[in-house]
């Protein structure tokens, strides 16, 4: 990834300095707080990337840490030998990097879990699955948004998802491409297997399902990161949590928080009869089972809307798959057109979603 920054209004900045297996370092400042997010390119590289944005190592007050592996930590040696800059990490983390740093003791430990309290930023840790002693991902909340930090996961946990969902923006990773890795001839099967095990990193389309659980109208900006060099492109990244963001989109329009209740329709003068219905049963529900029905709306014309439902067992399994059209008439029965928030809502486009980086 280019090292990108936002600036929302000042005071709150996110700079990524880099990010990828060939390292990764965020920059994260506000009014009260400079910190960087990894240490993962040399003390030299990082300190020419903060100059590039008109900042420097001298600045930094803080640097906090994902886990031990070395494109996140491999600067820390010599940029702690030139800079007394405390480390916030956890203990296993710590006791990892300790033999390489002896001349270092600003360390700042917490549990994974813990929440930070740091000027005006309060900082969540949370644990994530990825093959390292303890690694975490952060969420930094402050008065004017917050930023999440989610790279480096196998998966993402129902525990990952809710700690990152108020973000504003998010970095996130995607990986790989799924395809582009399997026909990879550099890698050996062992390593594949690793990338790919619910303790690796998180694919193109396993980013696109954690953006789409993840983005709500809070979100401005989403950072795809750690792409691999050899079996990712930005355009395979972009294209595939774009495929995931859509149909989160449409599914927001109608159940978030703009919802426009058929009640209130039909006051207005608008009836949506079914035209047309299909249905699959794929497998059987039984008692007591814990069923979701997930919809999501479609525009087809300005007077015909589709619902897709899936009825899911167990958050994995489909059950039933469907959908229904439905035509916009007037009391009479005459076709018109569906309420521009109703179209504005369900348009193929969506609702604002955020950019993605
Ligand atoms: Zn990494
Ligand atoms: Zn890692």
């Amino acid at each position: 990834m280019e090292a990108r920054s936002l600036v929302w209004a000042v005071p709150v900045r996110l700079t990524i300095l880099g990010s990828g297996s060939a390292g990764n370092c965020a920059y994260v400042e506000t009014e009260e707080t400079r910190i960087l997010v990894d240490a993962g390119f040399s003390a030299k590289q990082i300190e020419l990337r903060l100059n590039s944005i008109g900042r420097s190592l001298a600045d930094v007050q803080a640097i906090f840490l994902t886990h031990e592996h070395g494109d996140h930590v491999c600067g820390l040696p010599v940029l702690t030998k030139r800079h007394a800059i405390p480390v916030y990490c956890n203990r296993l983390t710590a006791e990892y990097l300790q033999p390489e740093m002896p001349h270092f003791s600003a360390w700042r430990l917490f549990d994974s879990g813990a929440t930070i309290k740091l000027a005006d930023l309060k900082v969540d840790t949370f644990s994530v699955p990825h093959d390292a002693y303890d690694p975490v991902g952060f969420m930094f909340h402050h008065a004017l948004g917050n930023i999440g930090f989610l790279t480096d996961l196998g998966y993402a946990t129902k525990l990952v998802i809710e700690r990152v969902r108020q973000a504003r923006a998010l970095v996130l990773e995607a990986n790989h491409d799924l395809k582009l890795l399997q026909e990879d001839t550099k890698r050996p099967w062992s390593v594949k297997q690793r990338i790919l095990s619910r303790h690796g990193h998180l694919s193109n389309e396993a980013a696109g399902d954690v953006a789409a659980e993840v983005v709500t109208d809070l979100m401005e900006d989403l950072y795809l990161g750690h792409l691999s060099s050899d079996c990712n492109s930005p355009q395979h990244a972009r294209t595939a949590c774009a495929t995931g963001l859509s149909v989160a989109r449409r599914t927001m329009g109608m159940c978030g928080r703009g919802d426009v209740s058929y009640r209130e329709m039909e006051v207005d003068g608008v009836q949506l009869p079914v035209i047309e219905a299909h249905c699959e049963y794929r497998k059987p529900a039984r008692y007591d089972d814990d069923l979701e029905i997930r919809t999501s709306a479609t525009l087809l014309t300005p007077v015909r809307i589709r619902f897709d439902y899936e009825i899911v067992r167990g958050g994995r399994e489909t059950l039933v798959i469907g959908h229904t059209v439905h035509a916009a008439v007037d009391p009479s029965g005459r076709p018109r057109r569906l309420p521009p928030r109703v179209r504005e809502m369900v348009a193929p486009a969506g609702p604002k979603g955020p950019a993605l980086r």
